[in-house]
């Protein structure tokens, strides 16, 4: 099954690499065909190659939009060696084989990823690249096909090992490699026409990925993992900057995408906000006059969870609030600046991993989540919902006060991104209980006041801070019990979806409490 390369077709858009590898083909004797670009590139470095309009007999036209769109090209490609019509065929029409096709695509992904507009996004796709690619991946009996600058070095070791040739192992891995790329860039062109159109069709969408890095494991030791960009200029773990610190694990890219994407809900200009999070819930979320306050009361919330999370901030890391988060063990911060005084800070802690995003996502921004299961996966929109002051309905005798209603907001969207079932208590714009991921609503709720209760106890406080406090519920509230659960933890409001059969029963329950509720009219689980 070895091959021996005698003539190969290069095409790339990315040259790095390319007149080491064009050399190194030429001292196998390899005949070099090229496209424009390329063929000048090996030229200009005194190798002879040859253009392929040579052998299509077609200039190369409309802006480069067909250059090897042709049977010259893609019969070489194609014709399998040991069919004799296929053979025939070659000899009727004077067709060449091609047995090597190195190809890399317009620059599609980096030129959505720098803002291009719309022409120039469209002039991106390549055409004839994907194409060849295909064309070549299906034909690796005979041929090999490199889509990437990375696997150079890869083909020449192998072409050495076998005398010019390779071994159909080595062409197998390269087809599957190749099918890999075309798929993710015309899902890329999918993902960006989407936002591009403002609408992803509910039954064809795409899921886009470039390979980033290989993580050293998944989520337990024995799985392997990797990271995949889709293009997304969305300020957030992804396209951060990192400081200083290890290299991010599989669990600690979850978490803090998880935690930035909460601490974004608030706007800096409503003041500073900080959440902490563990295995992708917050253990704490506050606001705060200063950055380090709003530090101060997240990690009151739950201080022993707190150990070892991964903190997110919505404005500027400053010195005191750098000096805090020292306290305790951090694996992660993540903000969108950092000051020079907060790295001095982070120095001294060489496990700290500190990224800096440059901005904040925009929560109200369309998108899209996608998740396995087995046999196939699932696509939605990502839950970019949002309520407002109009939208509440207070379904109780007792109307909220201007402060609950406040700490009702917070607790929303603190309910938004915590793992169903959620219930989160808040009070003076900070979590003071979180009960998440529980089978049902009313052990969330029981799990968060026993957490405030052991706080309580930490601090030496006469009572947990759930007195006086508001509740968020992420779904509606199926029965009256977990409603009075939090009504005996000392909440004195409820923000929650309604729409359960009950919710007859479980407002006269919030009455008889003496509880102010409202309604919202939409759910936010997240499972
Ligand atoms: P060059 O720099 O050699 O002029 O162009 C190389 C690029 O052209 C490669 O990225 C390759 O994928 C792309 N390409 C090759 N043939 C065609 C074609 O027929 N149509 C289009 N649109 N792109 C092509």
């Amino acid at each position: 099954d070895l091959v021996k390369i005698r003539r190969a077709l290069l095409s790339v858009s990315d040259k790095t690499g390319l007149i080491e590898l064009a050399t190194a083909l030429d001292a196998q004797g390899v005949e070099l065909l090229s496209t424009g670009g390329t063929a000048k590139a090996i030229r200009d470095a005194g190798l002879a190659v040859r253009d392929v309009s040579e052998i299509t007999n077609f200039p190369e036209m409309m802006d480069g939009r067909v250059k090897t769109l042709h049977p010259m090209v893609h019969g070489g490609l194609l014709a399998l060696r040991d069919n004799d019509d296929h053979i025939a065929a070659m000899d009727a029409h004077g067709i060449g084989a091609i047995d090597l096709l190195v190809v890399n695509l317009y620059p599609f992904e980096e030129t959505v990823a720098k803002g291009g507009d719309y022409d120039d996004c469209i002039e991106n796709i390549d055409i004839g690249g994907p194409a060849m690619i295909r064309a070549a991946a299906k034909n690796h009996g005979f041929v090999s096909v490199v889509v990437d600058v990375q696997d150079y070095d890869g083909l020449i070791d192998q072409m050495k090992a076998n005398e010019g040739a390779t071994d159909l192992a080595f062409r197998q891995e390269l087809a599957q490699c190749a099918y890999a790329r075309t798929g993710a860039y015309d899902a890329a062109v999918s993902t960006w026409m989407a936002g591009a159109i403002g609408k992803a069709a509910p039954r064809r969408r795409a899921i886009a990925g470039e390979f980033v890095q290989e993580m050293r494991y998944g989520e337990n030791p024995h799985q392997s993992a990797s990271f995949y960009s889709n293009g997304s200029e969305r300020a957030g773990v992804a396209t951060a900057t990192q400081h200083q610190g290890k290299a991010l694990s599989y669990n600690n890219i979850n978490d803090t995408d998880a935690a930035f994407e909460l601490v974004a809900e608030f706007d800096p200009k409503d003041g500073p906000a900080v959440a902490i999070i563990k295995h992708a819930n917050p253990c704490g979320v506050a606001r705060g006059a200063t950055l380090a306050e709003a530090y101060e009361k997240a990690f009151q919330c739950d201080q022993t969870s707190a150990f070892g999370g991964i903190i997110a901030l919505n404005q500027t890391l400053d010195g005191a609030t750098a000096e805090q988060i020292c306290n305790i063990f951090t694996e992660v911060v993540i903000a969108p600046e950092a000051t020079d005084e907060a790295k001095a800070v982070f120095a001294a802690k060489k496990n700290l991993r500190l990224l800096t995003t440059g901005g904040l996502p925009d929560v109200l921004a369309a998108g899209q989540t996608w998740r396995q299961v087995s046999g196939g996966y699932l696509i939605q929109d990502r839950d970019n919902g949002f309520i407002g002051m109009d939208d509440l309905k207070v379904v109780t005798k007792k109307q909220p006060s201007e402060a609950e209603l406040k700490d009702m907001f917070f607790a929303w969207k603190v309910a938004k991104h915590v793992k169903s079932n959620a219930i989160v208590y808040v009070k003076d714009g900070a979590t003071v209980g979180v009960g998440a991921g529980q089978m049902s609503r009313v052990d969330s709720t029981r799990i968060a006041a026993r957490k405030a209760q052991d706080m309580a106890d930490v601090l030496g406080l006469p009572a947990p801070l759930t007195q006086g406090s508001v509740v968020a519920s992420d779904a509606f509230f199926p029965f009256s019990d977990g409603l009075l659960t939090a009504a005996e933890a000392g909440a004195t409001a409820i923000i929650q979806p309604g729409g359960s059969m009950r919710d007859d029963e479980v407002i006269a329950a919030a009455d008889e409490a003496g509880l102010a509720m409202v309604f919202t009219g939409m759910r936010h689980f997240r499972h």
